[in-house]
């Protein structure tokens, strides 16, 4: 059992002034891990104290100097890539090989990808050319709280904190209590790299207690949170007393849209997509809207890729599917399952209960529905699992509607064939990413939300700017 009680703040590995023990599960096993503490408000106030104490400093770091100790950090992360893949995949139930490149490489990827969009940014510069003497300087919006999910750890710390070190911010990491250990190794790499006392700090803690003392403090200047569109209101609510800003990635409930003349491998890529990482990602093409000419034949191709994903430990090594992250999860992916079924969806692979051969741990079936419906519960809420529905259209005009026709906005997937379809679909859909035909995001593009899916822009030059103010200076004086 893991022992990790003491919280990172103001350069050192300090015992919590007031906390719980909680245990983390291990959800292949259902076995306790580790233990951590959950702090308490004095904690978070500490670490918050610590972060004021250090952002003048840290904000008069020529930005050279920033961007260079990032790098150190990206050298450390990469030599420590194999302790962070074993705390996650431990915590949050990553398979260790896909742990290893995805989940790790996900965090090496965007640092590399901050450094690269800081060296070629003007933090400052004159307004334009016609007025010289108008500065815009862009500056950090001082301390920030980093909140974090469970579901993509490293991407989700390297995002922030890589980010708001670049821009100048002082920062309180607090991950989630599911997987708090790979956070903690982020921690010793941020120390291990030699940040300035202060800039860095990280406090173990619940959304009640350490997530709403930082999101309500009077002393923290913004938050970024990445998390449920349930989490992200009740932040917002929090923080509006303090008017701090707060910028949100939420959930999602993505549609993937397979028209007639998609490539053959489509319809599995999405399923194979829809089940990585067990399901739970935010961007997860959830909804598979496909055009009736093909129909009959996507759901025989979906149900047989389905059928075929193995599912075993995060322990074993190999390419196959782990657990879901914990208990309440599993119980809720069963709930949505059961209501498909009730309400009228073509069960055509997996379906409720434990896969067969096992009796613990947190696994669920691969399990796709056919003739899903807008109305029904499984094409609305997001699952969070590995989940995928199946949904027939006629037209590129219904197509549009049944995607849109969601309050989440976070990524939509096209494929087809035909150029001008793609890019008018990329036009109407009304989400912060539509990706076509399989072809990922390229390095420094944003990542981010509309309606429920959040109001955050994350990643290269786009992420560092959300952690920054844009200050308008008249009558510079050229030096
Ligand atoms: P969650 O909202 O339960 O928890 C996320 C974090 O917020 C945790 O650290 C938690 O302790 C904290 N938290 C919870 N309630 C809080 C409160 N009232 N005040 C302050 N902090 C609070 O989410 P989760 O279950 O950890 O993660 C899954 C969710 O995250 C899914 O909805 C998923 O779609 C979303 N997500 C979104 C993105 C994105 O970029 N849009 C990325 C990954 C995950």
């Amino acid at each position: 059992m893991i022992e990790k009680r003491n919280f990172y703040i103001n350069g050192e590995w300090v015992a919590p002034i007031e906390a719980r023990d909680c245990e983390v599960i291990d959800p292949s096993t259902e076995e306790p891990c580790a233990v951590i503490s959950l702090g308490s408000d004095a904690d978070a106030d500490a670490a918050v104290a610590a972060a004021k104490a250090a952002l003048p400093g840290w904000m008069a770091t020529p930005v050279a100097e920033r961007i260079a100790l990032v790098e150190k950090l990206l050298e450390i992360y990469m030599e420590r890539g194999e302790d962070l893949a074993q705390s996650m995949s431990i915590a949050m139930g990553a398979p260790i090989d896909m742990a290893r490149s995805q989940q790790v490489g996900a965090g090496s990827f965007h640092l590399k990808n901050f450094i690269n969009a800081a060296k070629k940014f003007q933090f400052d510069r004159p307004l334009d050319e016609k007025y010289p003497n108008d500065r815009i300087i862009y500056e950090a919006v001082g301390v920030a709280a980093l909140i974090t999910p469970w579901n993509w750890p490293m991407n989700q710390i390297t995002l922030k904190v890589g980010a708001a070190a670049i821009a100048g911010c002082t920062m309180i990491l607090k991950p989630s209590e599911e997987s708090p250990l790979d956070a903690m190794v982020f921690a010793e790499l941020m120390d291990a790299a030699g940040f300035p006392k202060g800039v860095f700090n990280l406090v173990n803690g619940d959304g009640i207690g350490v997530g709403t003392r930082l999101s309500g403090h009077p002393d923290v200047d913004m938050v970024s949170f990445t998390g449920s569109t349930r989490a992200g209101i009740a932040i917002s609510k929090n923080a509006a007393e303090t008017l701090k800003k707060v910028h949100l990635e939420l959930g999602g409930k993505g549609a993937n849209v397979v028209f007639a003349d998609a490539d053959e491998k489509a319809v599995k890529r999405g399923v194979l997509h829809m089940m990585n990482n067990t399901g739970q990602s935010c961007n997860a093409p959830s909804r598979m809207l496909v055009q009736s000419g093909i129909y009959d034949q996507a759901v025989e191709i979906a149900a047989e890729v389905a059928s075929k994903i193995t599912v075993a430990s995060a322990h074993d090594e190999g390419n196959h599917m782990g657990p879901v992250v914990n208990k309440t999860q599993w119980e809720k992916i069963q709930g949505l399952i059961q209501k498909g079924i009730d309400e009228g969806a073509r069960l055509i692979a997996g379906g409720p209960g434990l896969p067969e051969n096992f009796n613990k741990g947190f696994y669920v079936k691969p399990t796709v529905f056919a003739d899903v419906t807008p109305d029904m519960t499984i094409a609305r809420e997001e699952i969070f699992g590995p989940v995928l529905s199946i949904m027939k259209f006629e037209t590129e005009e219904e197509a549009i509607a049944i995607a849109n026709d969601t309050e989440y906005g976070l990524t939509n997937y096209v494929q087809t064939q035909d150029p001008a379809r793609a890019n008018r679909m990329a036009r109407v859909l009304r989400s912060g990413m539509v990706e076509m035909n399989g072809k990922p995001r390229s390095a420094g593009a944003p990542f981010g939300g509309m309606k429920k899916s959040g109001n955050g822009r994350e990643a290269g030059i786009f992420g560092i700017e959300d952690f920054m103010e844009i200050k308008a200076v008249s009558g510079w004086t050229p030096e």
